[in-house]
Order: structure tokens, then C-alpha cells, then sequence
């Protein structure tokens, strides 16, 4: 992977309002916060109200999660098309009862035999139209983050060259009202992602927004529950050995346009950490 950005990436960045992080600026280091470019300036009167969903209390978040994460059995030792199966028939928790389709991943449905991924971009709970369409980040926040991914040479489906990226939920079912799940719903569904992950070996992991983060970093980072987002960007993580970078949610950076620099700086920050290794 490289930082080298044709001038047709960076056009496409600058129509996304995002300034480019130079090839020839120092990477950043692991534990050291990542440069920030300036804000975007992209108008937000053209872009659609998106997911309001507030950030997790402390008390929302994870902590039993860890010690229940053994609750679906078998998850860790399925293939691939049998842990497709067992979440399209899941009736582990009660979003079953309300969601219309689960969400496996991108590409899901034409992949029986899993190949290793260069990226996983992990996002938090299927909203309405990723439950209509059986498909993670829909909608415009999927379009920005295509655009994104694009721009690091990377897509959904791969072609000319381009890396392979394996888009994902922490859950796989959405909630109803689009709330946010709750830690039995997340102890029940983070094992299937756990096992994407051994499945797909990805060499970079991307998670987008808290739940995400605190799925797949509990245990390299004991405060994660508390740490504000923020202070987990700009550094490389590791879940079981996958280096790990947290950024914030599209649908978050639809209503605060400013932070798409940011998005785009730890995207940055994932690319130059696997250039350098
Ligand atoms: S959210 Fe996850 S655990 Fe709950 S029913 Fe859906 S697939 Fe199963």
C-alpha cells in the first residue's frame, strides 16, 4: 500500500473536502497522535440529516461483554459459509424478532470460501436501509465512506489493482428506533466478528465509532470504555496481532463536516503503518 495519491484520488478528495495529507510528510509514529489537516469545507446544507445515536455511557458499554463473549457456541471454530448460515438463521438475542435481513458484510452472499482481506472496516449497528438491503454502511455515509476508501485504493469489489476491503457491522441485526444495542445484544453478536476477523486475517482493521472500538480493543486497551474516541485516534492498536485504528463513524461526520479531515488523517495513519511494515 502506498501514500502516493494520483492527482485523480486527490481530486477526488478535494471534492469530498478533504486536504490531502502529503506523501512526503513524516508518517506518524505508533503512540503519537496523528496530524490532523485543516477542516474541510464541504456545505452541509447538501447533505442528508444522518443517524442520531448517541455515545454510550460507561455504564452502556462493554464490561460484561468480555465475560460472556462464550455465549454462541461453536462460533470460533466455523468456516465460513457455516458462520454465514448461523447468522442469517441467528435468534441468539432479541433483535430477530425486529430486524428484517442480518448484515453479514460486504459481498457476503457471493463468498463461500473467504480470502484474506487487505483491510476490515468495522462500523457499529445496521440502520433501517442496511436492514432493507442486507448490506453494511448504505446510504450517504456509505457513499462517503466508498469515496474514502477509494481515494487509499482500496474497494468493496476490487478490481484493476485496487486492494480488497471487507465492510462489516459489530452487530449484525439492526436495533429497533436505531437505538443504540445494549450489552447482552453485543455479547451475543461480537463472537461473529471475532471470527470474521480470524477467518478473513486482515492486515489493517478499521473501526468506526465507540462500539466498534470497544469490541475489538478491550483487552490491548483496559480503559477503552472510558477513554473519550478521540484519545484512541492517531495511534495503531492491535486485536490479536491485526494492528487496529479508530476513527469516528460517517454517519457522525455527516452532521460535524469538520471531522472528515480527521477520518481521512487516521486513514492515513492506517496506510503508512502498513507501508512501513
Ligand atoms: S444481533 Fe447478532 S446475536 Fe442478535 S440475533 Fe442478530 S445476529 Fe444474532
Amino acid at each position: 500500500m502506498t501514500l502516493n495519491l494520483d492527482p485523480r484520488q486527490r481530486a477526488m478528495l478535494a471534492e469530498m473536502g478533504v486536504r490531502v495529507w502529503l506523501p512526503d510528510a513524516p508518517a506518524p509514529e505508533e503512540s503519537t497522535p496523528a496530524h490532523v489537516p485543516a477542516a474541510a469545507h464541504a456545505q452541509a446544507t447538501t447533505l442528508a440529516k444522518p443517524i442520531d445515536r448517541a455515545l454510550p455511557t460507561a455504564a452502556q458499554a462493554l464490561e460484561p461483554v468480555m465475560t460472556q463473549l462464550k455465549a454462541v457456541q461453536g462460533v470460533s471454530d466455523m468456516d465460513w459459509q457455516t458462520l454465514q448460515t448461523s447468522v442469517a438463521q441467528c435468534h441468539a438475542c432479541g433483535l430477530c424478532q425486529t430486524r428484517k435481513n442480518t448484515v453479514f458484510g460486504t459481498a457476503a452472499s457471493d463468498v463461500t470460501q473467504p480470502t484474506p482481506v487487505d483491510w476490515m472496516v468495522v462500523g457499529e449497528v445496521p440502520g433501517a436501509a442496511e436492514d432493507a438491503q442486507a448490506q453494511p454502511f448504505v446510504g450517504e455515509a456509505g457513499q462517503l465512506l466508498d469515496n474514502m476508501l477509494r481515494a487509499c485504493g482500496l474497494s468493496r469489489k476490487p478490481e484493476n489493482g485496487q486492494g480488497s476491503v471487507f465492510i462489516t457491522q459489530v452487530l449484525k441485526c439492526s436495533t429497533p428506533g436505531n437505538r443504540n444495542p445494549n450489552p447482552e445484544e453485543l455479547a451475543q453478536c461480537v463472537p461473529y466478528l471475532h471470527r470474521q476477523i480470524e477467518l478473513l486475517q486482515p492486515k489493517m482493521i478499521v473501526v468506526m465509532g465507540r462500539f466498534a472500538a470497544n469490541a475489538l480493543l478491550q483487552a490491548s486497551v483496559p480503559d477503552v470504555q472510558t477513554l473519550p474516541l478521540g484519545k484512541l485516534r492517531g495511534q495503531v492498536h492491535r486485536f490479536n496481532q491485526v494492528p487496529v485504528v479508530v476513527t469516528y463513524h460517517p454517519a457522525y461526520v455527516m452532521r460535524n463536516l469538520p471531522e472528515k479531515a480527521k477520518v481521512w488523517a487516521d486513514l492515513c495513519l492506517a496506510m503508512a503503518h502498513l507501508s512501513a511494515t
